[in-house]
């Protein structure tokens, strides 16, 4: 059986920009707007330490219905089927309150989880991702999904920790 790794995060960080760097396709759909991505999709990876199977999401944290919202029902099953979640940030944004929402439910989960950083091209990885320690999910991890910076290394973090 071959690890599952599902791309968690609010709409417009880079998820699916990021599934297509991991497994070296187009399949899921980028967009410069938010929301776009409404079902799971799934990929094979084999960059790096792999193969895995990658799952995109879409909508987390776009329910305005409250909190109970934050996860709908697509990410949910996404992240029950999963064997490590990578919770995307967006290094522009910076941290937001969204980000917290999000990372207070992953973390009462239990699971093995990786916070990404993504959009550190052109910024200094090391500032940009500072503030996201408050997330209280370790020390982020910087990549540019669009760029490819990082992404082998994260790749190599996850599956040590598989
Ligand atoms: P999703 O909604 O989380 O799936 O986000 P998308 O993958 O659709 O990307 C949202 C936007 O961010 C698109 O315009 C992407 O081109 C852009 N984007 C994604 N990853 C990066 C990155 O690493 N660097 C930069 N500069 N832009 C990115
Ligand atoms: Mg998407």
């Amino acid at each position: 059986m071959l690890p599952v790794i599902a791309l968690i995060g609010r709409p417009n960080v880079g998820k699916s920009t990021l599934f297509n760097r991991l497994t070296q396709t187009r399949d899921a759909l980028v967009a410069d707007f938010p929301g776009l991505t409404r079902d799971r999709q799934y990929g094979v990876g084999r960059i790096g330490p792999g193969p895995y199977i990658i799952v995109d999401t879409g909508g987390i944290g776009s329910a305005p219905e409250g909190i109970e919202a934050l996860m709908e029902r697509q990410v949910q099953l996404a992240i029950d089927e999963a064997d490590h979640l990578l919770f995307l940030v967006d290094a522009r944004d910076g941290c937001t309150p969204e980000d917290l929402d999000i990372s207070q439910r992953l973390r009462r989960l239990g699971k093995a989880i990786t916070l990404v950083v993504n959009k550190s091209d052109g910024t200094d990885p090391v500032q940009s991702s500072a503030e996201f320690h408050r997330l209280g999910l370790g020390d982020p991890v910087s990549v540019s999904s669009s760029q490819g910076q990082g992404v082998r290394s994260l790749l190599d973090q996850v599956f040590e920790r598989l």
